[in-house]
């Protein structure tokens, strides 16, 4: 680090986003505590993993994984409120980079050729500033380069924050919220469907619903995490 990047180090330290302890050099975005502390699932090289098995009967999936599991209040759970609440883009890049690495190392994913993101309405975008799962779709795309599809499907209702929602409703909530809009984008390829939370799967089924009439479509499914 050169002197006067050193200088500004001091001057305005950067925070961890999970934790919000000052960061030291060579951190960015996470500590390296809370970095650790992230539980990853380790399930995306295995047939029949855990978001398999809620997903199924949605569509046959090529397949599909989460890469960290959260519970209430942990640091997965706080670097998802971070992406989604605090305008930081970069830290949805960082997500994306380590979701990346491990579609690669799990090896089941190999054949992906584009990257869709589950869309938000165009008013949460507008407050957001961006959607957090497109991020997470370009920070995939630096290790595993594919191009990132947006407006193939859209989703044209607002919809109440499914986190506020009881497990029971999340489904009527979100049921008939998307739709397709270009589908013959999509035509005939193997789409990785990307989110960054995945709790009862009601919001990924609904998109799912939404893309079934794309022809020839081979459907997997990737997410940031998934509830324990
Ligand atoms: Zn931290």
């Amino acid at each position: 680090m050169n002197p006067l990047s050193a200088l500004y180090h001091v001057v305005f330290p950067s925070t961890c986003a999970a934790c919000g302890q000052v960061l030291t050099v060579g951190e960015r975005q996470l500590c390296l505590d809370c970095l650790a502390s992230l539980g990853a699932t380790c399930t995306a090289p295995q047939d029949d993993n855990t978001t398999e098995r809620l997903l199924a009967g949605r569509y046959p999936l090529a397949a599909a994984m989460s890469l960290y599991s959260f519970h209430k209040e942990d640091t997965v759970q706080r670097v998802v409120h971070a992406m989604k609440f605090h305008s930081n883009s970069e830290l949805c890049l960082l997500m994306g980079r380590q979701l990346g690495l491990e579609l690669l190392r799990s090896g089941r994913f190999d054949d992906v050729e584009l990257l869709v993101p589950v869309p938000l309405h165009w008013w949460r975008r507008l407050q957001r500033g961006y959607n957090q799962s497109e991020l997470l779709c370009r920070g995939i795309a630096e290790v595993m380069p594919r191009p990132v599809v947006t407006g193939a499907v859209v989703r044209h209702r607002y919809t109440r924050q499914q986190s506020l929602q009881r497990a029971s409703r999340r489904a009527a909530n979100v049921e008939g919220a998307f739709s397709l809009r270009h589908g013959e984008r999509l035509a005939g390829r193997h789409v990785l469907l990307v989110d960054d939370v995945l709790t009862t799967g009601a919001t990924l089924g609904a998109c799912i619903d939404a893309l079934r009439p794309v022809e020839g479509l081979r459907l997997s499914v990737a997410t940031l995490s998934i509830a324990r």
